[in-house]
């Protein structure tokens, strides 16, 4: 074996160890355990979209969980997320089991703990920014006035303080997909859940809502962001990789290997001659 070589293989081991070494001793802050989801298509068709699937998430970690269409990405999240109850299997939020909770009980946790973004951003039409990031509040009990107030700062926090009264068809994607993010950020939450955020987006605009998903999770923001993508998964510290209703690998994203998308997008403005060199 060359130096040079047991030079890099010395530095990804001590990458992993210490990553590895952190994420264990964070908590876990979701899991599923032998998790199966069966959706019955009719009555003598079933589709098996989870076949037993173990995943703990830790807290202030960043997990991509990628495969390919159909391999049970989303069901995983929704199981994870508790948006809908599997078949078979447990599932934990820390130290709780949520396994057999009603789906009021599930939604006031959810609504406390965790945040989401989807591909389509699933937005009210009709309805302004501001009432569409204030309406997670409605469900929290929080007063009218505080509302607002809340939503207002949200907004501000993903640039869009302009943006206040438009509706979702007077935005444009990025700006439908930063209302999204700020009515998940609103509530809040330790935990973001992402499903395919980026899969309807220009490249700006992608690499814009993967700046704010890695700013978050330095913030301390647990995320978890779901993608057919190698390139939007290799933006998190850690990749899961799900076939066939069934996860195949499990891995630490080297740091020399990690997208930064911040410095994506900068290179990205450089290139169509948006933003100027500094010398
Ligand atoms: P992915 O997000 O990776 O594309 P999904 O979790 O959406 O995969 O789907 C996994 C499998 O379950 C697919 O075969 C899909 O057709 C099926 N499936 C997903 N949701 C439903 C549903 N609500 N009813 C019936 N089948 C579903
Ligand atoms: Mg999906």
């Amino acid at each position: 074996m060359n130096l040079l070589h047991k030079q890099r293989t010395e530095d990804a081991l001590a990458n992993f160890e210490h990553l590895d070494e952190q994420l264990q001793h964070g908590e876990v802050v979701l899991e599923v355990n032998n998790v199966e989801k069966v959706y019955e298509i009719s009555d003598d068709v079933e589709v098996h979209a989870l076949r037993g699937v173990s995943l703990q998430v830790r807290r202030g970690e960043m997990l991509a969980i990628i495969g390919q269409s159909g391999s049970g990405k989303s069901t995983l999240m929704h199981t994870i997320g508790l948006l809908d109850n599997p078949t078979a299997g447990e599932v934990f939020v820390g130290d709780t089991d949520v396994t057999d909770m009603t789906q009021n009980e599930l939604a006031r946790i959810r609504n406390r703990e965790i945040g989401f973004v989807f591909q389509s951003f699933n937005l009210l039409a009709r309805t302004t920014a501001l009432d569409n990031v204030a309406l997670p509040l409605v469900y929290a009990g929080v007063s009218g006035s505080e509302r607002s107030r809340r939503a207002q700062e949200a907004l501000e926090r993903v640039g869009l303080g302009e943006r206040l009264d438009h509706a979702p068809n007077q935005l444009s994607g990025g700006q439908q997909q930063r209302v999204a993010i700020a009515r998940a950020l609103v509530t809040e939450p330790r935990i973001i859940l992402g499903d395919e955020p980026t899969g309807n987006l220009d490249r700006r605009s992608g690499f814009e809502i993967l700046t704010f998903f890695q700013e978050l999770n330095e913030q301390g923001i647990t995320v978890v962001l779901v993608t057919h993508d190698l390139r939007v998964a290799q933006h998190a510290q850690r990749i899961v990789e799900i076939s066939d209703g069934l996860i195949v690998d499990d891995r630490i994203v080297p740091e020399d290997e990690r997208l930064d998308a911040y410095a994506e997008l900068e290179d990205y403005l450089i290139s169509i001659g948006e933003l100027e060199v500094l010398q």
